[in-house]
């Protein structure tokens, strides 16, 4: 089999060397090599890196994928083959990994998308990145799945509301649609603030193509020189990267302190906001904003430290929020997200998962046991591919023979050229470790540690311009030291070392 990487596309995110290291590789000087005629039995993770490459750089060809073509799967108690109708709700990438997976099993009934959006699924991670620059264009984000998937797709189709008892979805208009089984995969819709003036062409936020391509005009069109950026987590600090290299003028503002610190904490927060503000960004931190006005020529912004923003126009990275309008009354649990069981089956009100009823993606919540049993969603490219993948699993096996989802989540960034990669959930620890490099230059990993009853847990590791480094850690992601064993050898560079 032939593995191929458009060098053009390819940002050397090293995601793909994650999935799939006898393949991939990033040398010292940060390019990327890889093996271009695989054996067999690497073929699998060469799919899946090409799944998970945001830029859809990486083409696999050749050698049918496992379970290809073979149409009497694992029979479930939620769909099995026959006249059976699998309707995944969300036309996303955690639908199409979930209706992937179901042919890839063998799924051979009726598969129905059915998503809001007039396009078939995209990449969302360069909307503000490369799309927004105009390095990418539309036709670039779309995945392009490993084979046809013989589903039909109803695209523009917005979803209203849920029957589980009787088994059916309802689609705006009143048309039901009935189902064996389902997979609830509708992602999450971008914040907005009560206080912001709507509507105003001149404040934005950023979740869909549409959404891109409107940032897109207002800084072309008006000619923008000066934007304000209201948010200090990943999509803002990406979008404050983008609209430096275009020139703009930005200011960052932020509720805490310092950027990023509810995903990476405060010690790797601050080091970016050394970044940002090497590069010209205006930074505010634990800053808010008391007054909008739109003066028609810009807006206004009048900030809670005395201070005024005149900016062309604003865009709010404020987070996601679940779409979940649409199941309400459905007799789901779905506070902050669909509640899910470990194995990602849907969860009612009463507790109990529903056997025909999964949920993945940004949407879902569940307990990842490799953490704790503490339900939390995820929102992450890799962890969308991975959790549709598994709840298909799931929904075929049914809620008893289902196994657990203990994923390792993954996530990249970059910020003014420093790429930086994480595997765990950094945000569950109480402390960290610099195992290699220092944080002082910039270039190092980072463990995550937390107390748990049992000993120290190592909830996540991140790397700072060190990829290859990191995949020395992704294995430990959830393991616990006993308190009483002797503590692991430290890697080069000690505890703290700066
Ligand atoms: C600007 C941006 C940058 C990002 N950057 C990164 C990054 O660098 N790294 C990373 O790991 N992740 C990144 N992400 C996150 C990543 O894109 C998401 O985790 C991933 O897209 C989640 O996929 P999903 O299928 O769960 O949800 P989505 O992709 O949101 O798909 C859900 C779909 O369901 C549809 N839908 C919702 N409600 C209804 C309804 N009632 N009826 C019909 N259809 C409905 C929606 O319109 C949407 O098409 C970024 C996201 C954004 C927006
Ligand atoms: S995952 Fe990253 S490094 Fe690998 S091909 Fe895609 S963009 Fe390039």
């Amino acid at each position: 089999m032939k593995v191929s990487v458009d060098n053009s596309r390819c940002h050397v995110y090293g995601i793909c060397q994650q999935e799939a290291p006898e393949v991939f590789r990033i040398s010292e000087s940060g390019s990327l090599h890889y093996t271009a005629n695989l054996p067999a039995r690497l073929a699998a993770q060469a799919r899946q890196a090409a799944r998970c490459c945001p830029m859809q750089a990486v083409t696999v060809r050749g050698s049918a994928r496992p379970g290809a073509g073979r149409r009497s799967g694992r029979r479930g108690p939620s769909a099995s083959s026959g006249g059976q109708r699998i309707v995944v709700a969300g036309g996303g990438l955690a639908g199409l990994s979930a209706a992937a997976r179901l042919r890839e099993r063998g799924f051979d009934g009726e598969l129905v998308v059915v998503g809001e959006e007039l396009h078939r699924p995209y990449s969302r991670p360069p909307l503000s990145k490369q799309f927004l620059s105009g390095e990418l264009d539309r036709a670039d984000l779309a995945f392009r799945a490993d084979e046809p998937l013989d589903a039909h797709r109803l695209l523009g189709t917005h979803l209203t509301g849920l029957d589980p008892v009787n088994r059916y979805v309802l689609l705006r208009g009143g048309e039901r649609l009935r189902y064996d089984g389902l997979v609830i995969a509708t992602g999450v819709d971008a914040k907005r603030l009560p206080e912001t003036p709507v509507p105003s062409e001149r404040i934005r936020t950023i979740r869909t193509l549409e959404d891109a391509d409107a940032i897109r005009t207002a800084v072309y069109a008006a000619r923008a020189r000066r934007v304000l950026i209201l948010g200090g987590g990943f999509v803002g600090c990406e979008l404050a990267c983008t609209f430096r290299e275009m020139g703009l003028e930005v200011t960052l503002v932020v509720h805490s302190a310092p950027l990023l610190r509810r995903v990476l904490g405060t010690r790797l927060g601050r080091v970016v906001g050394r970044i940002q503000a090497r590069a010209g960004v205006d930074v505010r931190l634990s800053t808010r904003i008391t007054e909008w006005t739109d003066t028609g020529d810009g807006l206004r912004l009048r900030l809670d430290d005395g201070g005024t923003v005149e900016a062309d126009f604003a865009v709010l990275g404020l987070g996601g929020v679940p779409r979940t309008d649409w199941l309400t009354g459905s007799g789901l649990d779905v506070a902050d997200g669909v509640l899910c069981s470990a194995g990602c089956h849907a969860v009612d009100l009463a507790g109990r998962p529903v056997p025909n009823i999964a949920a993945a993606g940004d949407v879902a919540r569940w307990p990842n046991l490799r953490f704790d049993a503490v339900p939390r969603r995820v929102e992450h490219l890799i962890h969308a591919v991975e959790m549709g993948q598994h709840a298909a699993d799931s929904l075929l096996l049914g809620p008893d023979r289902a196994a657990p989802f203990t994923p390792v989540p993954r996530f990249w960034s970059e910020q003014h050229g420093t790429r930086l990669q994480a595997v765990g959930l950094p945000a569950l620890g109480e402390r960290i470790e610099v195992v290699a490099g220092s944080l002082r230059s910039e270039r190092f990993v980072a463990t995550y540690h937390r107390d748990t009853p049992l000993g120290e847990q190592t909830v996540a590791a991140v790397a700072f311009d060190m990829p290859r480094e990191l995949l020395d850690h992704r294995d430990r992601i959830g393991t616990i030291r006993p308190r009483s064993s002797p503590p692991a050898p430290r890697a080069a560079g000690g505890r703290g070392s700066r």
